[in-house]
């Protein structure tokens, strides 16, 4: 076990390390730690330091089996307590999260990676903020009276599904799994998590915090690879409903099997998400907004990341100065350290894949490309996995760059003169998930807002995703919408009509 006690307030530290021994190799089945069945674990690596953080448990079949026996064995009980009862149980488990979130943050951003400071202490306020958004809509189960017959009462009532397989990434583990639990949950779903094997410990955590409160069995959370653990459970003859967060060619595997067995999924993919810059937008803001949309303080691996900035030629120049100079001021350093913007990017083989973007930005030609900001120097992280804030433009629009998810902090900057055509660009991606659009005018926002093909556009302003605002992609970026009431009635319950003759 690696020492954190010189890198972080040492109570924490001492607590972090307790809760790290007591998860190791461990599952959360029936409200219980327990160890895979077959007893292999995954290493689980602190990218800062590239030293072993923790082991998590590498799942079999047997271990899913179990996991899945405890959700359907406590599906009846769950599905009949009323839903309000359901929501306030939710909604105290929002509190123990909270009062725990210190331990939560250190754990998530020595498993990530991200830092303490400006990532991982808002995604536990964000993720308390969902839990706290569905508590609350428990009531909004409702059904529908539908005008049939005077003589014939016809209604429908939504109820859950059964087991709900909710499979996370490791960018934002906890806000991801607050998307599929919390409504799953609400709806009187019962949950089998299958955590992120490269940052698994927050989550489980965080899903034991809750779970404690519920019967058990309601909400389980196991870990291992994707082939073993992940596709095992959406393959499981009793999962009623797979929710998916991760890469488009996994989503494809899961959509697949899925319809094997003809259950619902929701998809949430990938993205390359266009921002474009009209002459007439306020410049400081919109640099403001690259910098918070290319999500620099997480290294880029936002699915929302506003990857492709297209600014008109009139602003071009000023934007990428302010944009350099904006990102060359973000201190890039030890997550834990309280003065970090910017941490490490996940793991090296992102690293490496990451690199041979730039390396191939430095290698375009009539391409500039720009690092920005500076690596550490401290000993300890001399095996971090560091990156630095890197922007590229002049690139030809069939670069790769400006084609694939880098899922890092490199954003292609391009210049634009003509809206038809900036628009054509942005919409031709095989993704869309978002898009934003900087302008001070009203009948601009409007035209580019409703032309623009992506699930999320925003104006003004490049926000993650936000309680209450139905998000999802369209095209390759997914299926389904998440962080809403819609996403709960119609992604975790069926409607059932009931029509009753009274003669
Ligand atoms: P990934 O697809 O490699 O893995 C995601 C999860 O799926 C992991 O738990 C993994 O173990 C599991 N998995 C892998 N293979 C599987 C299989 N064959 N069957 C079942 N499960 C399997 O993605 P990642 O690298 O962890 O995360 C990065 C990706 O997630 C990026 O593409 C990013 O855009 C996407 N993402 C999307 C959103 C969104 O809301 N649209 C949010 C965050 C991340």
């Amino acid at each position: 076990m690696i020492n954190i006690a010189t890198r972080i307030d040492p109570a924490i530290a001492a607590a972090v390390s307790e809760l790290l021994q007591q998860l190791a190799g461990r599952h959360l089945i029936g409200n219980a730690l327990v160890t895979a069945v077959a007893g292999a674990t995954l290493d689980v690596i602190d990218p800062a330091t590239g030293q072993v953080l923790g082991r998590a448990p590498a799942a079999t079949s047997d271990d899913v089996a179990k996991a899945v026996d405890a959700a359907s064995a406590a599906y009846p009980i769950w599905a009949a307590t009323p839903a309000r009862q359901r929501g306030r149980l939710l909604a105290q488990a929002a509190q123990r999260i909270a009062e725990r979130s210190e331990v939560i943050a250190a754990v998530l951003a020595l498993e990530t990676g991200k830092a303490l400071r400006t990532e991982c202490r808002g995604e536990i306020a964000v993720a308390i903020d969902i839990i706290t958004l569905y508590a609350g809509l428990a009531s909004e189960l409702k059904g529908e009276t539908l005008p049939f017959d005077p003589q014939v009462l016809s209604f429908t009532t939504r109820e859950p599904l059964g087991v709900v397989a909710a499979i996370l990434p490791w960018n934002v583990p906890l806000v991801l799994m607050m998307l599929k639990i919390a409504p799953a949950l609400v709806a009187g779903n019962t949950v089998v998590v299958k955590a992120s094997e490269e940052a698994p410990f927050a989550t489980i955590e965080a899903a034991r915090l809750i779970a404690e409160l519920l019967p058990p069995g309601v909400l389980n959370v196991i870990c291992g690879t994707g082939r073993d653990c992940g596709m095992t459970l959406v393959e499981h003859p009793n999962v009623a409903k797979v929710t998916f967060t991760g890469s488009q060619a996994v989503g494809e595997l899961i959509y697949q099997s899925a319809a094997r067995k003809i259950i619902p999924v929701s998809l949430e993919l990938g993205g390359k998400s266009p921002m474009i810059v009209y002459p007439d937008a306020d410049l400081p803001r919109a640099v403001a907004g690259a910098v918070a949309g290319m999500r620099f303080t997480r290294q880029g691996q936002s699915c929302t990341a506003a990857s492709r900035i297209y600014v008109h030629a009139s602003r071009f120049d000023d934007f990428v100065a302010a944009l350099r100079d904006a990102v060359s001021t973000l201190t890039i350093g030890d997550p834990l350290d309280e003065a970090t913007d910017i941490g490490t990017v996940i793991s090296q083989k992102q690293k490496t894949k990451i690199e041979s973007y730039i390396a191939l930005g430095e290698a375009t030609p009539g391409a500039t490309t720009l690092r920005c900001g500076a690596l550490p120097t401290a000993s300890h992280l001399k095996d971090g996995l560091f990156l630095q804030p890197t922007i590229v433009t002049g690139l030809p629009e069939d670069s790769p760059l400006m084609r694939e998810e880098i899922f890092g902090p490199v954003v292609c900057v391009q210049s634009w003169s003509d809206e038809d055509d900036v628009l054509a660009k942005a919409n031709d991606s095989d993704f869309g998930l978002a898009a934003t659009v900087w302008t001070m005018d009203l009948r601009t926002a409007l035209r580019a807002t409703a032309r623009l093909d992506a699930g999320y556009v925003q104006v003004n302003q490049n926000l993650t995703i936000q309680p209450n605002l139905s998000y999802g992609g369209f095209k390759k970026s997914g299926l389904g919408k998440e962080a809403s009431l819609e996403a709960m009635l119609e992604h975790f319950t069926r409607k059932k009509t009931i029509v009753i003759d009274m003669r």
